[in-house]
């Protein structure tokens, strides 16, 4: 009689489970009929919390009181176990119970500083890339955060804008699969487990075509570039399976982002079939007003709903207005329905109605938070970010054994700047200086000395008497100069990008000493640096490198990693050039010759050509190209066609080349651009090292997006480019298109 009483126990069992497991849309549509409209408008309304973690006050009191009362959906800037436990406990008190969504922008790193993501898009490494926003997302969920602002999708072609520090760069290929990778990271396997965050793809769209590169300025752009070039990233989020989506400050064509039905509702959430949600960038529903889209906070609400911006971050206008335009029909209550579908389906995948608290406990906090695992792979991302862009005569890497070795500039003790801007909870006293990851590197014997020489920013040249006797004393000096932290960010727009404050002359007046110098770059933006590129020996580009820069730059500088990077970003030689991309159209009167510019497409004052193009960067070994071979020379469009050559180590040590295949198409219904990065491979060769390298090319990487907006694969001769940088092409031959 056992085994009867047992499988009847085992199907109680059984039972019970799966009444609990009911499908989301159902637990979703159950949730939704017990809800009254305040309490489905109360969803849609995300605050900031930082006043509710504070000390008690009018404010907090208010917060708390919004959140017993169900009127808020969403926190952000709540972050720890603490913290966050106790802002949902308030929350759970509410009639319904619904757990708030914590989120914070974890953009590079969450404790564990990554490099900014600018930098780490130099890697051309997908794999870094996501296990590097997979850390962050393990650490940030382990501090109670549910929900992070990355990854940032925009295109930019305008390092004045600060927030390019935040990006891919400025190509629409390699910043989609950087944008996928991301995702991929910091989702994990699925958005319920307990390394995962949901991310967001940001700022839907077109955010990084701010004009003059002025932050939050207008943009105005053909519908044809809005697709081709801005929005393939986002899609590539949506097709990672991105959890939601933020829209942006700007207008597109004169319509705000966030009141953008055309954006929102006809291609997100209609040809893209998106079942995230999207919440408006902070206060953008209210700025509504400020660029004369509506009058009021209430016409703000009703034109953002309307426009398909499901949660309103930190205007109010949608708590303010919104109850009421429903009952006064202005707003249908269907719209405000979706909307709270949209958002509870996330809660419920992240598994807040199961556990509200996310398995979240002090204990657990402090160990994923110091796991010094997460040390060693941010290293390991910085040092693959890390561009080689100038090495005369071998200077390095240098030698382990020198006697003495001074470290000079701004930038070679500090340690915030490192770290860049957009860090949550970084423990900055734990950042490795260059300084202290050259000291660590070299000789116990070897000097390394060391001399500020001035700051980045401000005019005095106080420090440049030591500096220089410092150099004198040096067999090689290291001199790290760029920016400071908050120079590149949001609303870190710059009208010259140039080394700022006296780092030019500091320069100048240690060349004056006859001594070699590596100049090590730490920005958030590409700079221009004309002299130092004309004049340093050797120039390594560290971008802002976070917790292990200073172990990361010291590898490199001493030959224990061969630096593989290259450049997601074109670096202009002046201001005046920009916006400059590779990716370019030919004129109808193009240079030909650089000697005779007369009546061309062309600056009097200045090339056309950038400092340092896109996808360039040096290693310490040199590596060659040869054996082109195309599989055949015409395809139809259904059909696929091989491109391979032999890549070779030249050099004398083992190093990693990114292989880059443009294409161009010769003829076509628009104009098309000179070269557009198609496909790339990064591959690892020791010394004399052979690889056959293939890529098979389909009719979706022979498509562009033409006027009446569809993408098309035009018949016609194209021309297939492979290179070690956008303007260093080693192998090029055709094929034609059926
Ligand atoms: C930024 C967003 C960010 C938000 C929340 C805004 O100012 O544009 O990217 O996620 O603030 O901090």
């Amino acid at each position: 009689h056992f085994l009867p009483l047992t499988l009847f126990l085992s199907f109680l069992l059984v039972g019970s489970v799966q009444a609990q497991q009911k499908p989301i849309e159902q637990r979703v549509e159950d949730l939704l009929k017990q809800m009254t409209l305040e309490e489905k408008v109360g969803q849609l309304n995300q605050y900031s919390g930082k006043a509710v973690t504070g000390p008690v006050s009018e404010v907090k009191t208010n917060l708390i009181n919004d959140i017993k009362s169900g009127w808020v959906g969403s926190m952000l800037n709540v972050k720890g176990v603490k913290d966050t436990r106790e802002i949902q406990s308030v929350a759970l008190q509410s009639r319904l119970k619904i757990p708030l969504l914590f989120s914070l922008d974890v953009i590079h790193g969450y404790k564990t500083v990554f490099p900014i993501p600018l930098a780490e898009a130099a890697s051309w490494d997908l794999e870094a890339i996501r296990l590097s926003s997979h850390i962050a997302a393990k650490e940030a969920a382990a501090a109670g955060i549910h929900w992070t602002f990355a990854p940032m999708v925009d295109i930019s072609r305008d390092p004045r804008w600060g927030r390019v520090m935040e990006g891919a760069g400025e190509d629409t290929y390699l910043g989609s699969l950087i944008g996928a990778a991301r995702v991929k990271g910091f989702q994990g396997e699925k958005l319920g487990a307990t390394d995962a965050v949901m991310a967001c793809a940001k700022h839907f769209a077109a955010y990084g075509a701010a004009q003059g590169g002025r932050d939050y300025n207008t943009v105005d752009m053909s519908l044809q570039t809005l697709h081709e070039t801005f929005l393939p990233p986002f899609k590539a989020a949506v097709d990672a399976g991105v959890a939601t989506f933020m829209n942006s400050f700007n207008t597109l064509n004169g319509i705000p982002a966030t009141g953008n039905s055309y954006l929102q509702r006809d291609i997100l959430k209609g040809k893209w079939d998106y079942k995230g949600f999207v919440v408006s960038d902070w206060g953008s529903i209210g700025e509504m007003i400020a660029h004369g889209f509506a009058k009021d906070n209430a016409e703000a609400a009703l034109k953002a709903i309307t426009a398909g911006s499901d949660m309103d971050m930190e205007s109010r206008a949608y708590k303010q207005a919104l109850v009421k335009l429903v009952k006064e029909g202005k707003v249908k209550e269907e719209l405000v329905d979706d909307a709270v579908r949209r958002i509870l389906y996330k809660k419920f995948e992240m598994g807040l109605f199961d556990d509200p608290y996310r398995f979240s406990d002090l204990k657990r906090e402090q160990k994923v938070l110091n796991d010094p695992q997460h040390r060693l792979i941010a290293r390991d991302v910085a040092q693959k970010s890390i561009v080689l862009l100038k090495n005369e005569n071998n200077v390095l890497p240098l030698n382990k054994k020198a006697k003495t070795i001074s470290v000079i500039g701004p930038l070679a003790k500090a340690k915030r700047d490192l770290d860049g801007s957009w860090t949550v909870a970084p423990d900055t006293t734990l950042t490795v200086s260059l300084f202290e990851g050259i000291r660590q590197k070299v000789d116990k014997k070897t000097n390394v000395l060391y001399a500020k020489g001035c700051d980045v920013q401000g005019n005095s040249l106080t420090g440049f008497e030591e500096a220089v006797r410092t150099a004198q004393q040096a067999d090689v000096v290291v001199l790290a100069v760029g920016e400071t932290w908050d120079l590149s960010g949001e609303a870190k727009s710059r009208t010259n990008i140039d080394l700022p404050g006296v780092q030019q002359e500091l320069f100048t007046a240690l060349k004056a000493t006859g001594k070699p110098i590596v100049v090590v770059m730490m920005a958030g933006r590409p700079l221009v640096f004309d002299q130092i590129a004309d004049n340093a020996p050797a120039i390594l580009y560290a971008w802002w490198l976070g917790s292990e820069a200073g172990n990361a730059i010291a590898n490199v500088l001493f030959g224990d990693y061969n630096p593989s990077g290259k450049l997601p970003m074109t670096f202009p030689r002046n201001v005046g050039q920009i916006p400059l991309s590779y990716n370019y159209y030919n004129t109808g009167r193009p240079v030909l010759n650089e000697n005779n510019i007369i009546y061309r497409s062309a600056y009097i004052d200045a090339p056309n050509t950038p400092k340092y193009a896109f996808g360039y960067g040096l290693s310490y070994t040199t590596f060659g190209y040869s054996d082109l071979n195309i599989s055949k020379p015409q395809m139809s469009a259904n059909e696929k066609l091989e491109v391979s050559f032999t890549l070779t180590n030249t050099g004398k040590v083992a190093g990693e080349e990114v292989v880059q295949l443009y294409l161009h198409d010769k003829v076509a219904s628009l104009a098309r651009p000179l070269k557009e990065l198609k496909d790339f491979r990064k591959v690892m060769l020791k010394p004399g090292e052979k690889k056959t390298i293939t890529f098979t090319i389909d009719k979706e990487k022979l498509s562009f997006f033409n006027n009446e907006l569809q993408w098309v694969a035009e018949p016609g001769e194209f021309k297939v480019m492979l290179g070690t940088a956008s303007n260093d092409i080693k192998l090029e031959g055709n094929f034609t298109l059926l």
